[in-house]
């Protein structure tokens, strides 16, 4: 358990130990994430707000060193991130701040029941590659930061390449499912893609279907 409320994670603990898990109680980001690449947990229980490195990269550097191990993240609704984000982010499960012990403990088993989650494969579209392990995006070997909702519009877009895709099905998709603002939302994103993607290449993949929606192009689609 990464956590840094020690209160919080002292409860916890000394509850899932009372459960029959073996518990080691970690309160630092940097440390959590050199404890999960050591040893060889069932799961991990990991909050987002921590000192030195933060959850959101402590997941992202465990599943770049290749460290498939069940992650649930505890978030904050009023949080840099949100609920959709930790998913998005590579982690298996989440729960919200302030969170029933019960309900925690019958998503660790599920998690640990579940064990290790798949290495999901490298996505390529023409010259465009995205790495859903590890979160890299390129185009032609060169390296294309993006941010996370960049990232999962992108991710969406090239699970159907060719395919015209609707405002509303990317917003269903992209956005969490309580999302009940404007769709030109996707418009704007679409535009920072564009920007990041095809721009400064030189090449227009993503493309506008008038009144229908957008379509990613690659070779021979
Ligand atoms: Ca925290």
């Amino acid at each position: 358990m990464v956590e840094d409320e020690v209160r919080l994670a002292e409860t916890v603990s000394r509850g899932l130990r009372a459960e029959g898990f073996v518990v080691d109680t970690i309160h630092d980001g940097a440390e959590g994430l050199a404890e999960a690449q050591l040893r060889d947990y069932d799961v991990i229980v990991l909050d987002i707000m921590l000192p030195s490195m933060n959850g959101y990269d402590v997941c992202r550097e465990l599943r770049k060193a290749g460290v498939w191990v069940p992650i649930l993240m505890l978030t904050a609704k009023d949080g840099e991130y949100d609920e959709a984000d930790a998913l998005d982010l590579g982690a298996d499960d989440y729960l919200t701040k302030p969170f029933s012990f019960v309900v925690l403990v019958a998503r660790l088993r599920a998690l640990v029941r579940r064990g290790a989650p798949k290495r999901p494969s490298v996505l390529t579209v023409g010259d465009l590659t995205l790495d859903p392990a590890t979160r890299m995006v390129g185009r032609g070997g060169t390296e294309i930061a993006l941010t996370p909702r960049e990232f999962a519009l992108l991710h969406f877009l090239m699970r159907h390449p060719g395919e015209v895709l609707s405002k509303t099905a990317i917003v269903q998709s992209v956005w969490d499912l309580n999302y009940d603002g404007d769709e030109n939302v996707v418009e704007v994103y679409v535009g920072y893609l564009r920007r990041k993607i095809d721009q400064p290449f030189g090449t227009t993949t993503i493309q506008t279907m008038r009144g229908a929606g957008y379509r990613l192009l690659g070779d021979g689609v």
